[in-house]
């Protein structure tokens, strides 16, 4: 009886793997299959480093845990179900991922990225590959134009982030893919602040998606981890290759943490978007505010292209408040909104990109992509709205 029941079970969870089924569905049920030996809904962890083999050459699929591990398998199936590509492949980190990515290029090659991209990320192209002789070119991917012009007989990728940390702009991901694919440059899009639920890149064409999973996918603020979706088999097999020789592989706990995170994305995207609205609108009448930038408001300057490409508009906002003096005094009476880097978490985070996440890129440059020394960057948490903006507005009183 009980393995009856056990087995329809299975049955019924498998129907539901057909891919037509909606994104909360997905979310909670796509690649996840009770186990085979217990019957256990949820996916255990596999704590080991090694697989006994039953004979030479005979093995059930796993050899070693840098190279593949049970619970890593289980999420790199979801989040491959969730972007809609054919693999994915998980990392210690968002950087991790992003480094083994960039593995994939040759001494000499260049690449294009958005100009405001995630700072470790600038850090990366900068301060690393360089030392490498890649040549990484930041350039304002709002106007498809820069992209163009900026190509070069060595380019080899383009790396866009949209929308971008922290000065939310947003790049025409259709019209990357078009320009990469007529050049046969690699498109990829760091799609961590909008993540799958309300945007999906390679539906419009781009060949590879990455997340910092430490994230919203997360949701909780307690682990790191980092996130590759990819389609073309040459790709993959490169990704997976250097995932196994560079060895930035998530653990099998964090990969737990993450299925467990990925199971409530679309009811926290929800809410961290209405909730974000709220405070971004709170934010735009107040006199204390100099600019508010978030892709839901109509006075973005691309509100119409968020609109198009994305399901809602997140949970990011950023604001300039003058000076770093502002920017302080503010920082200082917050009490509901943590002091903290980071983002995508439950709770609200609130933050100074120039002093903080966007430290390593120098003050001009900084300046001249919106990083000002007034700009505060929050975080915007799934807490009561109310509670939200009545923080805001008794810190905004004090400056
Ligand atoms: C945090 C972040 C990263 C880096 O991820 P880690 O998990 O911190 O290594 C990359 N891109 C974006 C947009 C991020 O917010």
């Amino acid at each position: 009886m009980t393995h009856r029941r056990h087995q329809r079970a299975s049955v019924s969870i498998c129907a539901t793997k057909d891919t037509h089924m909606g994104f909360s569905t997905k979310a909670i049920h796509a690649a996840i299959e009770p186990d085979p030996t217990t019957g256990s809904i949820m996916t255990p962890i596999h704590l080991t480093s090694t697989y006994v083999q039953e004979e030479l050459g005979k093995n059930k699929g796993y050899e070693y845990a840098r190279v593949s591990n049970p619970t890593r398998t289980v999420l790199e199936r979801q989040i491959a179900a969730l972007e809609g590509g054919k693999e994915g492949l998980a990392f210690g980190s968002g950087m991790a991922a992003i480094t083994t990515l960039f593995a994939t290029l040759k001494s000499g090659d260049h690449v294009i990225l958005s100009r405001n991209v995630y700072g470790g990320t600038y850090r990366l192209g900068k301060l690393v590959l360089s030392n490498f002789g890649i040549d990484c070119q930041f350039v304002d991917t709002t106007d498809l134009d820069n992209i163009r012009k900026a190509i070069k007989p060595k380019t080899a990728m383009v790396f866009v982030e949209t929308p971008t940390n922290p000065t939310m702009e947003i790049t025409d991901l259709s019209g990357v893919a078009k320009i990469c694919k007529q050049k046969k440059l690699l498109s990829v899009v760091d799609n961590t602040f909008a993540t799958p639920y309300l945007q999906n890149p390679l539906s419009l064409g781009i060949d590879l998606v990455l997340h910092s999973a430490t994230k919203y996918l997360n949701g909780h603020s307690d682990m790191l981890g980092g996130l590759i979706v990819a389609n073309d088999p040459k790709v993959i097999e490169q990704l997976r290759f250097l995932q196994k020789s560079l060895g930035g592989i998530m653990s099998p706990f964090e990969a737990w943490m993450c299925l467990r995170g990925i199971k409530t994305l679309s009811v926290r995207m929800d809410r961290h978007n209405r909730n974000a609205i709220q405070v971004a609108s709170f934010l735009s009448k107040n006199t204390k505010v100099k600019k508010v930038n978030f892709p839901g408001l109509v006075s973005h300057p691309q509100h119409r292209l968020a609109k198009k490409q994305m399901k809602e508009f997140g949970g990011m906002i950023s604001f300039d408040l003058g000076s770093l003096d502002k920017a302080k005094a503010f920082l200082k009476r917050v009490k509901l909104c943590a002091l903290a880097e980071s983002l995508g978490g439950v709770e609200t985070l609130i933050s100074h990109p120039a002093t903080m996440t966007h430290a390593s890129i120098p003050r001009e440059e900084r300046n001249r992509i919106g990083v000002t020394d007034g700009l505060v960057r929050i975080s915007v948490g799934i807490e009561d709205v109310e509670d939200i903006l009545d923080d805001l507005r008794n810190a905004l009183r004090g400056i």
